[in-house]
């Protein structure tokens, strides 16, 4: 049975001090990037879950300069934390999409930060072209990076229901292009969407368990303010999971991911103030105590029930 620091899973957190040999904390940064799923090139409407902040509502202001929100992060982190390891993680809208030389200009500056040792991007596969490669691959060659890519599931019905706007085989594309430069590939999924079944949530990781990606974050499907799913849920058309049974699928799914796959997040981390449904998630460390006590009593461990074919 696996065992990462009392985490029966391959925790983020055990990553990181493997390779950096510390705690590293990640800064929520904002390029002041938009997407195509909102300004029209693909869909103005952006994806069904997505708040107004792009997903990016722990970021600074995107008024500042990279160097001035890395400082106001480091700042606000200094009170539990007065090391000198970071991860610049530009969080907010789609990190690679907008002017090639100014993105180049944000990456460069903030993985030239002495307290930067990571550069981490969330993006969409879509957004993944040959510049964009080029990029990243200089930036690679300074400091590791990082490219998180929303897949949110395999299930092409569900992702026409999301407006994710992009088929599977994009995301498939994307992963070969950042591995052919070494990139690590983080993937978004969201377990509890609405429609789908535990098969549709399986067949999601079935198919992530054998890509060449290295880590995955489980976010749990909530409910924000001002969203198009806060009105099909307001509508009935479908309900949140409760804590018993994303526990119980949480566990389930990190049974069939091979060790290697370092998981990244298990819950969600919807901002409060915007958060309608389901509120017990507010709580989060309630939430981990809650997961971890139950992998505990089942015997649960990551891989339990992965055999690799090859
Ligand atoms: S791709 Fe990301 S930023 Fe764009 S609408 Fe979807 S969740 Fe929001």
């Amino acid at each position: 049975m696996v065992n990462y620091n009392g985490k029966p899973y391959h925790s983020l957190d055990y990553h990181l001090r493997e390779v950096f040999h510390d705690k590293v904390y990640k800064i929520a940064l904002d390029a002041g990037t938009t997407c195509p799923n909102r300004d029209g090139k693909i869909d103005t409407r952006g994806c069904i879950f997505c708040s107004l902040g792009g997903s990016g509502d722990f970021a600074s202001s995107r008024k500042l300069s990279i160097t001035s929100q890395i400082e106001s992060g480091i700042r606000s982190i200094s009170e539990k934390y007065n090391g000198h390891k970071f991860i610049a993680y530009f969080q907010a809208f789609t990190g690679t999409y907008g002017d090639k030389n100014y993105l180049r200009e944000c990456y460069l500056e903030a993985i030239r930060h002495p307290d930067i040792v990571c550069l981490s991007i969330a993006t969409r596969p879509d957004c993944i072209d040959e510049d964009i490669l080029k990029i990243l691959d200089e930036c690679n060659h300074i400091k590791p990076v990082w490219i998180e890519l929303g897949l949110q599931t395999i299930n092409e019905d569900t992702a026409r229901y999301i407006r994710r706007g992009y088929p599977l085989s994009v995301f498939d594309k994307a992963v070969r292009d950042l591995r052919s430069i070494n990139i690590d590939v983080i993937v978004h999924t969201i377990i509890g969407l609405p429609g789908e079944t535990f098969d549709d949530m399986k067949a999601t990781i079935c198919y992530l368990a054998k890509c060449d990606i290295q880590g995955i974050k489980l976010q749990l499907l909530h409910v924000l303010k001002r969203t198009d799913l806060l009105t099909d849920y307001e509508n009935g058309l479908f309900q949140t999971l409760s804590l018993e049974e994303y526990t119980d699928i949480i566990i389930k799914l990190i049974e069939l991911l091979p060790e290697n796959i370092v998981i990244h997040r298990i819950t969600g981390d919807g901002p409060k103030s915007i958060l309608v449904s389901p509120t017990w998630s507010s709580n989060k460390k309630y939430v981990l105590n809650y997961i971890h006590k139950e992998f505990k009593l089942r015997g649960a461990y990551q891989g339990k029930y992965y055999r690799r074919r090859f």
